[in-house]
């Protein structure tokens, strides 16, 4: 299947399963895979590393703009910033707390936007598509993408499936704090004025609540017309 894959954007609320999906079917598909949630998140854990305050949108936007971002070889789930590789430093609960606050500056989203673009326009030349994940790619980032999910999924399902997560990684976990948070990501991320989270017109609508990662996949193999979306493992 390499090299015909196209674009694929993936988005959807938080915890919905996008990445775990979005990462097997890169898999399938043999192109790359890029979670656009760990840039906005590198640029909050530099705002945090670096005290600048939450409100303060000219510093943000100017942070975003002076970083350099690459998904990371070495690491899974991980992310190159100016050189130096991040994974779980980009998923604590403090990161999960500010992230959407730092998301809804648009100085930090047009320079996000125009790395994603960049990443995919090099991926599409290289491997003949690419799989973003996030809340704007099939709105934004891709509004031109060969195929376009939204993912959502009952609260109590995704705040159970990242609390298993975190647990089966050997992390704390708390399961109200879980909730409250992606539900207050989803209210921020929804209402926002730049880019909000949004299902595109042509985007086809999966609730993953009672599915596994692999039907969901499958569902997408199903709708891209592949011969690889009939082989169930
Ligand atoms: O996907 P993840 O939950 O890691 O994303 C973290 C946050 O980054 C989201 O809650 C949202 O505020 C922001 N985000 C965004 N646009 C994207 C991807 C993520 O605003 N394309």
């Amino acid at each position: 299947m390499s090299g015909k894959a196209g674009a694929i954007a993936i988005d959807g609320q938080a915890a919905a399963g996008k990445t775990a999906v979005g990462r097997e079917l890169a898999l399938r598909l043999g192109c790359p895979f890029l979670d656009t949630g760990i840039m906005y998140r590198a640029v909050t854990w530099l705002a945090i590393k670096e005290g600048v305050a939450m409100e303060d949108e000219r510093r943000l936007s100017q942070l975003a703009s002076s970083s350099t971002m690459q998904p990371s070889d070495q690491e899974a789930n991980g992310l190159v910033l100016n050189g130096i590789t991040l994974g779980t430093e980009l998923r604590t609960a403090e990161v999960d707390q500010h992230v959407s606050l730092v998301a809804r500056v648009s100085g930090v989203r047009q320079e996000m936007v125009r790395q994603q673009r960049d990443i995919s326009a090099r991926a599409r030349q290289e491997s003949g598509g690419i799989v973003m994940v996030g809340r704007d790619i099939g709105t934004v980032v891709l509004p031109d993408a060969d195929l376009k999910v939204f993912m959502v999924a009952s609260p109590q399902v995704r705040a159970q499936r990242r609390y298993d997560e975190l647990v089966s990684q050997g992390h704390p976990a708390d399961y109200r704090q879980i909730l409250d948070n992606a539900m207050s990501r989803d209210r921020i991320d929804s209402q926002r004025a730049d880019s909000p989270l949004a299902q595109a017109a042509d985007a086809l609508l999966v609730d993953t609540s009672d599915l596994t990662i692999d039907q969901v996949v499958e569902k997408i193999l199903e709708r891209l017309g592949s011969p690889v979306g009939r082989t169930v493992r």
